[in-house]
């Protein structure tokens, strides 16, 4: 298993492990970005989604404490963390399911071998 896929399995082994503030920590450190923050709680106009990311406060926001421990989810919100550069251009959400899908594969071979 070469060097990126046990990074990306670690990641979200981390987020299993209820480690998401770890896991965000490294994320950044790996990408060289800055840490986002992480709350529990929706804003208004988001408040049927499970998770969003506002960039004006760099906030990954999720709708409950379970969610916190959604490696899917938190993975598709921190791509948009990782592709803002500005307020307008977060990505799309094709590529932020691509790149959560990336992840837990790894974390799936992982375990499976
Ligand atoms: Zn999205």
């Amino acid at each position: 298993m070469s060097a990126e896929k046990l990074f990306k399995a670690k990641i979200v082994q981390l987020i299993f492990s209820k480690k998401t503030e770890e896991a965000l920590k490294a994320l950044s450190q790996h990408f060289n970005i800055e840490v986002p923050k992480l709350k529990v709680g929706m804003p208004k106009r988001h408040s049927k989604n499970l998770g969003c990311y506002t960039a004006k406060d760099k906030t990954i926001h999720v709708s409950s404490r379970e969610n916190l421990y959604n490696s899917y989810l938190i993975l598709h919100e921190f791509y948009h963390h990782l592709r803002t550069h500005d307020r307008e251009h977060k990505g799309t959400e094709r590529h932020a399911d691509k790149f959560a899908k990336e992840f837990i594969q790894a974390y799936r071979d992982q375990i499976s071998n």
